[in-house]
């Protein structure tokens, strides 16, 4: 798909890669780029290409396939048809991610709604298509537009009540906070950009200890973990929704919503892709949106960086991250800097604990 300038084809690949991961239950078969001169309308691809994935799709026995731009509905039917699987685009399976790992209710609403808004912007391009394939014009006011005038307003009356609730939901929301809050050690709230590292880093973390299963919050639920760090620290580990590059416009509040949750941590790890040469932007973004979300200088916010082991040894950042005292560089992947990480998140946590006391007293 054409994506931002700076980024190839293989690295936007890779995070759809990393993004179809976030999916419970599916298992990734491999990723291909294709070349797409022109999208053709009916199946999207030309009709060549269209069979040879097909041979593929039947030698490794896929059901799923994921597709990391837009699809038309119309394509998306006739491929599935052709294919005999199901077929996500790139909306459609952020979507289902969010839908997942939406745990607030304003979560959930805003999920709801951004599907909805989805789901009627297909409408008009099904319909846009049907009328070309009946030549165009002159079927103003025919049963294909009675039907989608139908479907659409019964969507806006669904989008309009979820709103309402939606608003209720916001303005309660501080009291609800405080009750949600009922797990007796730390929330460590892991956040930074899809294929960061903090799925691997997440299971470092977790996997380095197996006191985790003997404890009374084991699981919690799959993004939340009660582990014991190397030290004896006890601490909830929560592995937020990852931020995407190119995130379509119309799911911007459904993601903003499922982050929700860290702003009941008690520290956040900013977990970054130092190696990313479109680091420094994306720190930018996260910071952004934790600052609007209103994380506010009460949550301790530690940067990891992650992927050192793909960086020169003299390389600036190294230096850098020394130097300051928020930031952490580690190798998730090779377990370098996990004893300075664990380290630097129990001396923040104890100083937010010092700070407590003290504010009680
Ligand atoms: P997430 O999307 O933030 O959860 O990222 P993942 O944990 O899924 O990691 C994305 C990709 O980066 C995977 O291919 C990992 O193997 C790789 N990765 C993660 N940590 C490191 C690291 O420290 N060094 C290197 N070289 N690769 C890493």
């Amino acid at each position: 798909r054409g994506h931002s300038a700076a980024r190839s084809p293989e690295a936007a690949l890779d995070e759809a890669l990393a993004l179809a991961l976030a999916l419970p239950g599916i298992d990734v078969t491999g990723g291909l780029v294709v070349r797409l001169p022109k999208a053709q309308p009916g199946l999207l691809f030309g009709t060549g290409k269209v069979a040879e994935l097909k041979t593929r799709i039947e030698e490794d026995e896929i059901e799923l396939v994921l597709v990391d731009g837009p699809v038309t509905p119309v394509q998306q039917r006739n491929l599935e048809k052709e294919w005999g699987v199901k077929l996500l685009d790139r909306t459609g399976l952020i979507l289902e991610i969010f839908a997942d790992r939406a745990r607030t209710r304003e979560g959930v609403l805003q999920v709801e709604l951004a599907a909805l808004s989805y789901q009627r912007t297909r409408l008009v391009r099904a319909w846009t298509h049907l009328e070309r394939q009946r030549g165009g014009l002159g079927f103003v006011g025919g049963p294909g537009e009675t039907q989608i005038e139908a479907d659409r307003r019964a969507i806006d009356t669904q989008m309009v009540r979820l709103r309402r609730q939606l608003e209720k939901v916001v303005k309660t929301r501080e009291l609800h906070r405080a009750a949600r809050r009922r797990v007796p050690y730390p929330i460590v709230a892991l956040v930074g950009y899809t294929n960061a590292g903090k799925s691997t880093l997440f299971n470092t973390l977790t996997g380095a200890e197996v006191m985790a299963k003997d404890m009374l919050f084991a699981t919690l639920d799959p993004t939340m973990r009660a582990v014991t760090l190397p030290g004896g620290l006890a601490v909830i580990l929560s592995d937020t929704v990852g931020f995407i590059s190119d995130l379509p416009t119309q799911l911007v509040a459904a993601f903003r919503a499922t982050l929700e949750e860290v702003l009941e941590a008690d520290l956040i790890l900013h977990v970054r892709d130092i190696a990313h040469p479109e680091t420094e932007a994306q720190a930018e973004d996260v910071a952004a949106i934790l600052r609007d979300l209103g994380v506010g200088q009460d949550v301790v916010t530690l940067e990891v960086w992650n992927k050192i082991d793909l960086l020169a040894p003299d390389d600036a950042q190294i230096t850098v991250a020394d130097r300051r005292e928020d930031v952490i560089a580690v190798s998730a992947l090779n377990g370098t800097g996990m004893d300075r990480l664990v380290e630097a998140v129990g001396r923040a946590l104890g100083d937010e604990r010092r700070v407590e006391t003290v504010t009680i007293d």
